[in-house]
């Protein structure tokens, strides 16, 4: 098939409105065709009376007419034109069929009537007209020819008609084809226009519901709607999201199949008081998420009860950042306050330990008090490194930025581990080439940070893996760390306050660990986190970024 001619009609509607007409030409002429063999065959006249053959040829004339129109139809553009010549051949073969059957005493008037309908279905008031002109015309010239001689007729009347009779039948017909065409117009004309008026509606409305969906669909919120039997009728695509289901899986069923006992209270709750409500909440998939809920219900024009939307939104990321900025607010001040007080603790440290030193020399070596001197030496130095640990974590700013090979200093890092623990083991899954840009002095407080704690999180033994990779992060790139222990691991009620600084289980502990790693990451905009199963082990997974240069060279290979 070409492409042209697969092309639509430029007017699809005429362009159908055509087809019928013909196709339903075809059938009337068809009945036309069997009646008058009936006819015949009742009268038992002889079948072929010659006058009347002239009725077939008419009649095969119009199937032959018909069937060209047709395959005209679908090859020809013009379709107006097309549809003035079907109208205008209604007219003539109608003509034909009353003049071959005499005029006056013709069965087949009906026809022009018919004719004059059928234009009006294609053209509308101006083709009912346009008929009932040629009508008017071709039955004014029959009558009026064959009165007066001009045409032979093809009955000859069986009594001569007076002139005043013909003009009166002819003014009749001409009322009847005027009010016909008037009448017929009028209707197609107000049909059109109702159909028209209801396709605009349609396209309207369909618009309207196309949107409302969209608009349903693509908000951000779980929408739920229940009938007044507590049925859910209906869920958006981010409610599928949320309950981790498919709508079609979802609608039927109730809130206690979505919600466990203690959400159905907060939801029961959130509906009685009219407030919004958060609530922890497990899906079908077994993900995590805080919600916020709330219920409004739904009322039609006439304040009528249709039943109760459901609204809810997933704040789970909201909290947890809510929570970071909290613990960072903390931290900010904690710090601020306690730089200040090191400070002023460290120059009193240092003139003490002076002190001591020079009273050192003044003693022999061997004497009690020289122990002594020793206890308040080693500890004065202990103190001066909590300060410096301390201030680390007042002020962790990046000093000089390097390219460092991630899994280089690891690699590094557990040598010097390996001759220092036996009953741990290590290992180190990495991937090659984990190249960052960022500060060597902070990136190494880190991993000391939360390797020296997994150590101590293992007296009796365990292990140590520590894996890593490259990591996109909102298209920034960066390397992801994971350090998993198999140590005492943090009872549940602690996990949120083991970022705080001077948090800490240990006798000995500063409980700045955590705390100036924390800073750190934060300094560097990297992120960490930590899960932890008491008795079973933690992990701490950091991400941190830095432009990654492939092919750079440095640390052992
Ligand atoms: P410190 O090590 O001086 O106690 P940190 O800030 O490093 O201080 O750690 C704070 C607390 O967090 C520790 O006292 C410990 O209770 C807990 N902790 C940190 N890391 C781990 C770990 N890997 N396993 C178990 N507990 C840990
Ligand atoms: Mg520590």
């Amino acid at each position: 098939m070409s492409l042209e001619s697969r092309r639509p009609p430029p007017d699809p509607d005429l362009f159908a409105r055509l087809k019928w007409i013909l196709f339903f030409r075809l059938i009337i002429v068809s009945i036309l065709f069997l009646s008058i063999i009936g006819f015949h065959l009742r009268e038992s006249r002889a079948f072929l009376i010659p006058n009347l053959i002239i009725l077939y040829f008419a009649i095969g004339f119009s199937y032959f007419f018909t069937l060209l129109s047709l395959l005209a139809l679908f090859k020809i553009k013009r379709l107006k034109l097309l549809s003035y010549l079907q109208a205008s051949w209604e007219v003539l073969f109608a003509t034909a069929l009353i003049y071959i059957t005499g005029i006056w005493d013709s069965l087949f008037g009906f026809l022009y009537i018919l004719a004059i309908i059928v234009a009006s279905i294609l053209l509308s008031g101006k083709g009912a007209f346009f008929s009932a002109v040629w009508c008017s015309i071709f039955y004014g010239l029959q009558i009026f020819g064959i009165k007066y001689g001009w045409i032979p007729a093809f009955f000859p009347p069986e009594s001569e008609l007076p002139t005043i009779d013909l003009i009166r039948s002819f003014f009749y017909y001409l009322c009847f084809f005027y009010a016909t065409a008037a009448g017929a117009g009028y209707i197609t004309e107000q049909l059109r226009k109702t159909s028209q008026e209801l396709t605009e509606a349609r396209i309207g409305l369909d618009r309207l519901e196309v949107l409302n969906e969209a608009i349903v669909h693509s908000i951000r919120s779980g929408l739920i709607t229940f009938d007044a039997g507590g049925t859910i009728i209906f869920l958006n695509r981010a409610s599928e999201e949320i309950f981790g289901k498919k709508a079609r899986e979802l609608i039927g069923k109730t809130l206690s199949d979505l919600f466990d006992p203690a959400g159905r209270d907060k939801l029961a709750e959130a509906r009685e008081k009219e407030t919004r409500m958060k609530l922890p909440y497990t899906n079908f998939q077994d993900q995590k998420f805080t919600l916020e809920c709330f219920w409004q219900k739904l009322q039609n024009p006439a304040e009528q009860s249709l039943g109760e939307l459901l609204v809810i939104a997933d704040i789970t990321e909201l909290e947890k950042m809510e929570e970071r900025l909290r613990v960072a607010d903390r931290l900010a001040a904690v710090g601020k306050l306690a730089a200040g007080i090191a400070h002023e603790i460290r120059n009193p440290l240092a003139a003490i330990s002076g002190s001591i030193e020079l009273l050192k020399k003044k003693i022999t070596p061997a004497s009690s008090d020289a122990h002594l001197m020793g206890i308040v030496l080693s500890e004065t130095e202990r103190l001066d490194q909590l300060i410096t640990d301390f201030l680390l974590y007042a002020r962790p700013t990046p000093k000089t930025i390097e390219r460092i090979k991630i899994d280089g200093l690891l690699k590094n890092l557990i040598l010097i581990l390996k001759t220092q623990v036996n009953n741990v083991e290590l290992v180190l899954e990495t991937e090659p080439e984990m190249i960052i840009n960022s500060d060597p002095g902070l990136i190494e407080q880190i991993f000391w940070n939360l390797v020296n704690n997994a150590l101590e999180a293992m007296p009796g033994g365990g292990k140590l893996v520590i894996q890593g990779g490259k990591e996109i992060r909102d298209s920034k790139s960066g390397i992801w760390l994971l350090f998993s222990d198999t140590g005492v691991g943090v009872p549940a009620d602690c996990l949120y306050r083991i970022f705080d600084p001077f948090f800490t289980t240990k006798d000995y502990g500063t409980g700045l660990g955590l705390s100036t790693t924390w800073r750190i990451i934060e300094e560097l905009k990297g992120e960490i986190q930590v899960s932890s199963q008491p008795g079973k082990g933690s992990s701490f997974r950091i991400w941190l970024p830095g432009e990654y240069i492939p092919g750079t060279k440095g640390g052992p290979g």
